[in-house]
C-alpha cells in the first residue's frame, strides 16, 4: 500500500503566482489561516506585500476533516474554511507566491529573505510558517511513513476502509482525527500514555464509546512492524509489558514542531523552538513579528491564529503610518 498526502488542487493553484523577487514593505511567512488573515488584513490596509506559502496551502486547518468550534460554522471541512479566506484574502488584493523560506538576515535595517527559488527584501516579517507534527523516532515509523504510517488521517482515512487502524496520542488533534477514522477502519486502538484522554470531554466520550475503539491506557509505541506491502502492526509497551497488536495503519498525534528553523538567527526562540511573543504577536526583533502555531502564546487553534495574523499586520500598518 502506498499513499501521499491529499491537497486540495483548487487551493494550490488558487491566486499563486511565479516569482515576485523584490522589496516590499511586509512579507509574510506561511499559508495557513494565520497567514491568510495576515494577507487579508495587509492587502487591505494596502501594505505592499508576498505571502510566501510553502505546499502545505491552507496549512493544518486544511488537513484536517471537520472544524466544530470555529465561530460562524456549526460544522465545516478545514479545506472549505481555508479556501474560504484565501479566496477573500486574494480578492482583497493579496499576493501570493508558492516558495519555501529557507533563511532570513537582517542587513542595514532590512530583512532579506532566501527562498527555495528567490530573494526578497522587506521592511516588515510576519513568521506564519505554523507547525509541522512530532515524530516518535520508533522503529519502523520512518521506514513505514506512507506506507502505513500516517499524520493525517483527513488524507488517508480512505486507504484504510473496513482496515484496522491505530491511533497515537490523546489530545484534541488525536481524538477528533480518530473520530474520522471510526466511519472509515473496521477496528480502531487507541493508544495514550496516560489513562485518561486530553481532549474536549464530549468529544473524548463519543470517541471512547464508539464500539469499533479499544483503547490502551497506559501504554507506549514502541516498534511499527511491517512486510514489503506495508505496516502489519505495532509493539506496544503496555503496563503488562511488550504487546504485539495487528493493524494496516498507525496515525501519530504525538504533538507539533514548530517550523521557525529559517527565523532562527532573526528573533529569539523558547526551549521548545516556539517563537518567544511579546504583546502577543512582537518577537525580540522590532521588525518582525509573529502569529499562530509558530508561536509560544499556546491554545493552537484556527481562532487564535487568524486573531493573531489579524493583529500582526495591523502592528505593522501602524508602524508603517507612523513612518509617514
Ligand atoms: C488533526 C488536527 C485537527 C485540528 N482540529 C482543529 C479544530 O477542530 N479547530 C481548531 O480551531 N483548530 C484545529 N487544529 C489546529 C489548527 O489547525 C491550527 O491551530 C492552525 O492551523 C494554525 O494555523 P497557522 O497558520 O498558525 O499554522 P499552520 O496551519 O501550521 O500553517 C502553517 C503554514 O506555513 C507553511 N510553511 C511552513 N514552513 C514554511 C516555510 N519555511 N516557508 C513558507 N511556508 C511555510 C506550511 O506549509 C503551512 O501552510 C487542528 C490541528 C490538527 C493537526
Amino acid at each position: 500500500m502506498s499513499f501521499s498526502v491529499n491537497i486540495d488542487a483548487g487551493l494550490m493553484n488558487s491566486g499563486g503566482t511565479n516569482s515576485k523577487t523584490g522589496s516590499y514593505q511586509l512579507v509574510i511567512a506561511g499559508g495557513g489561516p494565520a497567514a491568510l488573515s495576515a494577507a487579508i488584513y495587509a492587502a487591505r490596509y494596502g501594505i505592499t506585500h508576498v505571502v510566501l506559502e510553502s505546499w502545505k496551502p491552507g496549512g493544518q486547518a486544511a488537513l484536517t476533516a471537520e472544524i466544530e468550534n470555529y465561530p460562524g460554522f456549526s460544522s465545516i471541512a478545514g479545506s472549505d474554511l481555508t479556501n474560504a479566506m484565501k479566496k477573500q484574502a486574494v480578492e482583497a488584493g493579496a499576493v501570493f507566491v508558492m516558495e519555501t523560506v529557507e533563511s532570513t538576515t537582517e542587513i542595514n535595517g532590512k530583512i532579506k529573505i532566501k527562498t527555495d527559488s528567490a530573494e526578497y527584501t522587506t521592511d516588515y516579517l510576519i513568521i506564519a510558517t505554523g507547525a509541522a507534527p512530532a515524530t516518535l523516532g520508533v522503529p519502523g515509523e520512518s521506514k513505514y511513513y506512507g506506507r502505513g504510517v500516517s499524520f493525517c488521517a483527513t488524507c488517508d482515512a480512505p486507504f484504510f476502509r473496513n482496515k484496522k487502524a491505530i491511533v497515537v496520542g490523546g489530545g484534541d488533534s488525536a481524538v477528533k482525527e480518530a473520530l474520522h477514522l471510526t466511519h472509515v477502519v473496521s477496528e480502531l486502538g487507541l493508544v495514550h500514555r496516560r489513562d485518561k484522554l486530553r481532549a474536549e470531554p464530549l468529544l473524548a466520550n463519543k470517541l471512547i464509546n464508539n464500539e469499533k475503539v479499544t483503547p490502551y491506557w497506559n501504554s507506549q509505541l514502541a516498534e511499527v512492524v511491517g512486510d514489503d506491502q506495508g505496516v502489519t502492526g505495532v509493539i506496544l509497551n503496555t503496563p503488562d509489558g511488550k504487546k504485539h497488536i495487528d493493524t494496516d495503519g498507525v496515525f501519530l498525534y504525538v504533538g507539533t514542531v514548530p517550523a521557525t528553523e529559517p527565523f532562527a538567527g532573526l528573533v529569539d526562540l523558547d526551549a521548545k523552538k516556539a517563537v518567544a511573543t511579546q504583546n502577543i504577536v512582537g518577537t525580540s526583533n522590532p521588525r518582525v513579528f509573529a502569529a499562530g502555531d509558530v508561536t509560544n502564546n499556546g491554545f493552537r487553534q484556527v481562532v487564535t491564529a487568524v486573531s493573531e495574523g489579524a493583529r500582526a499586520s495591523a502592528a505593522v500598518f501602524e508602524l508603517l503610518e507612523m513612518q509617514e
